[in-house]
Order: C-alpha cells, then structure tokens, then sequence
C-alpha cells in the first residue's frame, strides 16, 4: 500500500523533483498544491505532508497539519531565528523532519564540519562560501545557516562572528570571526564550501548538488521514516542516523 503524500509547492522546482521521484519511492500523491489552493480539504486523504513552497506558508501549513494530526516534512528555508523558534515549537506536536538539506552528502558535511572545527581549533580562520541558482530567493542558504550554526556551537561563538561579505577598509580579520559569502547566478543547483585556514595550510569541505533530485529522494526518505515516528522536530542527521 503506497503512502499517500499531499505535496505543497508543487508547481516549484523541488515540487516537480518531489514528484517526480514519488512514485518510484512507493508514494502516491493525496494531493499536488500551490499558492492560493487550500490544503486543508486535502489533508484527511494523506498519510504525510511535504512542503517545499515559501516561507511565508509554513505557519498556515503547520497549523492544518497539527489540527488534523499529520506527520510532515518541511524542506522550505528563508526563516528568521524568532519565527524558527515559533514554528518549532507548534511542529513539536506532530512527527516533522524539517531540514534545510536532505542530501545525504551535505549531511556528511554537517558531521565532517562539526569535527572539523573542534579538531583544528580557533587558530584556524573559518569561511563559508554557497553558490544557488539566479532565482534563489533567500541568502545566505538553510545549509550555509546551518553550517555557520555547527562552527559556532563548536567554537562556542555568538551569532555575531560572522561578517556577511567584506568590502572596503576592513582591517586585518579579527579572530574568532566566521566569513559568510553567498554567490548567486545560472542554474547551480547547489555549492557549499567550509574552509580553515591556517599559517600554512587549509583545508577545505566541499559539496556540490547537481541535481535537485537528491533533496527529493531524501525527502521521501525522511516522509517514509517520520510516520513510523511519535511527535516531535526531527532533522536529516535523525533520519540518517547521523547523530
Ligand atoms: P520555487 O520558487 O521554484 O517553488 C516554490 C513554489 O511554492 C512555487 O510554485 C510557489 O508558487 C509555491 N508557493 C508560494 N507560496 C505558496 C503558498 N503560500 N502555498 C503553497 N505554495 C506556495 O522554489 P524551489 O526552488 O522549489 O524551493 C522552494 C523552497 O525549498 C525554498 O525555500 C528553497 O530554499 C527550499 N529548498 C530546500 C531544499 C532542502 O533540501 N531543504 C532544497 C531545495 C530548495
């Protein structure tokens, strides 16, 4: 019996990945939505929800969801931290993997990321550099957010290290400042890179998507995963048994 999944963005780029991949993951689609349809007269034929739309659909989405009792997975990024937190609070009450990345590679670069930054220590000088598509909407990126957020945590660092792009009369780089840059053009599905840099050697992480289907295949992985699930914020490193 294929699960029934009711898929919201789905005229999107990562909606048509989504469907495309469903069918031969064992999904069948409850329902394909968009802006301006209403999910709610959908959600009772659904076994799960898998939303990549805007983030400024999340709250309305979440709120159907935990009325009706659906597990979910939310892939949508562009959240500030206030609203992050709310929203994780209210999906705390359904089984939900929310996750700036489902590819499994970046999930590996979260890991190597965090062993990284402790192994080497603050001596060595950390920047973080993504390349998206010229239509991207949000910047820095949900996987170069995180990526910042694991440095930090490591380094024990406020959210104020890091320095967004530099220009002019910067001065020589302070320690304990993490360099956040975000290129945006073509059609880059997706390019992260975490480097530490030291007096005489760097190393550098990098993960390159080139194809959107891997967030679609590890979305389904984690919708398959997160019905079985009891209520709770999940995230890939969970469903991939990362943690
Ligand atoms: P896109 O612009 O191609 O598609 C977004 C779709 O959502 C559009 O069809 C739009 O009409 C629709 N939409 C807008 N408001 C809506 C609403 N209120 N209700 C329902 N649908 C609505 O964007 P995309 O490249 O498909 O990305 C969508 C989101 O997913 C972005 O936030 C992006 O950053 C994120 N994303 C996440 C991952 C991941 O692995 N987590 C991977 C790629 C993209």
């Amino acid at each position: 019996m294929p699960l029934r999944l009711l898929l919201n963005g789905a005229k999107g780029r990562m909606g048509r990945a989504v469907a495309a991949a469903a069918p031969e993951l064992g999904f069948a689609l409850a329902g394909a939505i968009d802006a301006g349809d209403d999910p709610a007269a959908l959600l009772p034929a659904a076994d799960v929800v898998v939303d990549f739309s805007s983030p400024q659909a999340t709250r309305h989405l979440l709120e159907l969801a935990v009325a009706a009792k659906k597990p979910l997975v939310l892939g949508t990024t562009g959240h500030d931290a206030a609203a992050k937190r709310e929203l994780a609070a209210l999906a705390a009450r359904v089984p939900c993997v929310w996750a700036g990345n489902f590819s499994v590679g970046v999930n590996l670069l979260f890991a190597l990321t965090r062993r990284a930054a402790g192994v080497l220590g603050p001596d060595y000088d950390v920047e973080v550099v993504e390349m998206h598509h010229r239509f991207k909407k949000d910047a820095p990126s949900g996987t170069a957010e995180r990526l910042l957020e694991i440095v930090r945590e490591e380094r024990r660092l406020p959210a104020g290290a890091v320095r967004h792009g530099r220009s002019g009369l910067t001065g020589e780089r302070p320690p304990g400042e993490i360099g956040m840059h975000a290129l945006r053009g073509g059609d880059v599905v997706g390019d992260h890179t975490v480097m530490f840099a030291a007096l005489g050697e760097r190393l550098e992480l990098i993960h390159r998507a080139s194809d959107r289907a891997i967030f679609a295949r590890g979305a389904l992985r984690a919708a398959a995963w997160v019905v079985a699930q009891p209520a709770g914020v999940y995230d890939m490193q969970d469903v991939l048994g990362l943690r």
